[in-house]
């Protein structure tokens, strides 16, 4: 439904890259914009570690589409990528590469140069108001753009000092990022290596140490480390993205890729769409559907599968890959399939609702099909490796010395 516009005051709930755009695109239309914040300032929730914005779900790159909507991509740091390392569960690395960009690297957290102080500049500038430290109740909210509430994943990562020149590593291996991945990425001398658990665990910290150790062996990093990051992701489809005259988008919308975790495209452009909506000029249900609903739903189908395979899976994924580039002459034309509904993923919707998601009331009345954090698995369980409890023992040496640890890591 279009909306009619009612008053100039909107108030949204949360100052995300997702709340940030919505609010940027109404005070430049002349809306009051009050953006309320519970932490102390926009990208609070990270802390300094490299995240890819994707280029592979529109048919536009994403920094064109992002210069459409008024948003100058200058404000903060990127570095684009056409070539990966890719690491197959067996070891063999190979490398999948476009002509084009494929992502770009950013910073999220509360430097000058971070994505999110480029999105609060950009909606500073426009004359949106922004409340940090503040609680204000969602339904007093026109947008909620409050980020995850539950876990469906966690990821955990350290950050370093190194000599190793610029590059992106991306890593299937089952051991060590259980049902996931792990990557490393080096911009501008500095390193930043993840270990995704798509399985709960206890003692989770030993993933990382253990990602660690594996990267150590198989690169040239001298690596010193700075800090320990790391955050959950929140993976479910609700039944409405508009509740109440609430718009809902980004995480809290439960517009997230359920494959790898891909969330900044989708939480702009539905802070972008939801602003749109408020001016009057969309369908926020409809275009949410149109444009997201169908790659969210991909991507649940496609980690369905992936939760049913172990290295044996992913090495056939990482065969195919090259296989599909081999064919087509570039390696993004595989992540672009990945997303595409088609015939064999629609079948398997159904089976995959049922199968992998939970049905959930929400506080709000809202109905969310949710995916539970599993459980682990028997291979999950093995010793840490000599080089990885010696990682353990200089990232507490680094702790006691100030490091910083900017997530809990789960014990249970
Ligand atoms: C470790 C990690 C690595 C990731 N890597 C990638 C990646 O490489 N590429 C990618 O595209 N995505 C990645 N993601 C996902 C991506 O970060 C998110 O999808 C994206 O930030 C979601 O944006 P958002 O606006 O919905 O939420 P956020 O950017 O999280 O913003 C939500 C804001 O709401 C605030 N808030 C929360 N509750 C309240 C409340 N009650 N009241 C007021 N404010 C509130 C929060 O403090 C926060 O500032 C990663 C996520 C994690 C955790």
């Amino acid at each position: 439904m279009i909306r009619d516009i009612v008053s100039d005051e909107v108030h949204i709930l949360g100052a995300g890259l997702s709340g940030l755009a919505a609010a940027t695109i109404l005070a430049r239309s002349g809306k009051d914009v009050h953006v309320h914040e519970i932490r102390k300032d926009s990208g609070a929730r990270f802390d300094g570690d490299f995240q890819g914005i994707e280029n592979w779900t529109g048919e536009v790159d994403f920094f064109d589409e992002l210069a459409e909507w008024g948003f100058d991509t200058n404000e903060f740091k990127s570095d684009a990528f056409g070539i990966i390392d890719l690491i197959h569960p067996d070891d063999v690395v190979t490398h999948p590469e476009t002509d084009g960009v494929a992502f770009r690297v950013v910073e999220r957290g509360t430097s000058g140069h971070t994505i999110d102080q480029g999105f609060k500049r950009m909606a500073l500038e426009s004359g949106a108001k922004i409340h940090y430290g503040t609680r204000k109740p969602p339904e007093e909210c026109d947008i909620v753009a409050a980020g995850p509430r539950e876990s469906s994943a966690v990821a955990y990562g350290e950050i370093f000092e190194t000599s190793h020149r610029n590059i992106v590593a991306f890593q299937l291996n089952d051991k060590l990022a259980p049902g996931a991945y792990s990557y490393l990425i080096i911009i501008d001398g500095i390193g930043l290596i993840c270990t995704c658990l798509w399985r709960k665990q206890r003692n989770s910290g030993r993933y990382l140490d253990e990602t660690i150790a594996w990267y150590e062996e198989n690169y040239d990093l001298n690596r010193k480390p700075i800090k320990r990051v790391g955050g959950k992701g929140d993976f479910g489809l609700p039944t409405k993205y508009e509740h109440e005259g609430r718009f809902y988008v980004g995480e809290a919308g439960g517009l997230q890729d359920f494959m790898w975790g891909f969330g900044m495209r989708y939480a702009i452009t539905s802070g972008v769409l939801s602003a749109k909506a408020i001016l009057g000029e969309l369908d926020y249900e409809k275009e949410i559907r149109g444009r997201l609903v169908p790659l969210v739903r991909a991507s649940a189908i496609n980690r369905f599968l992936m939760n049913r395979v172990g290295d044996r899976g992913f090495k056939i994924v990482a065969n195919q890959w090259m296989r599909d580039q081999r064919r087509k002459g570039d390696g993004l034309s595989f992540m672009r399939w990945l997303y595409k509904p088609g015939l064999i993923r629609r079948a398997l919707w159904p089976i995959v609702k049922i199968g992998m998601l939970r049905k959930k009331i929400l506080s709000d009345g809202r109905v969310v099909h949710r995916m539970p954090f599993r459980k682990p698995l028997n291979r999950d369980i093995w010793e840490p490796s000599e080089r990885a409890r010696k990682i353990r023992e200089e990232w507490d040496s680094v702790r006691k010395g100030g490091g910083k640890l900017s997530f809990q890591e789960s014990d249970s």
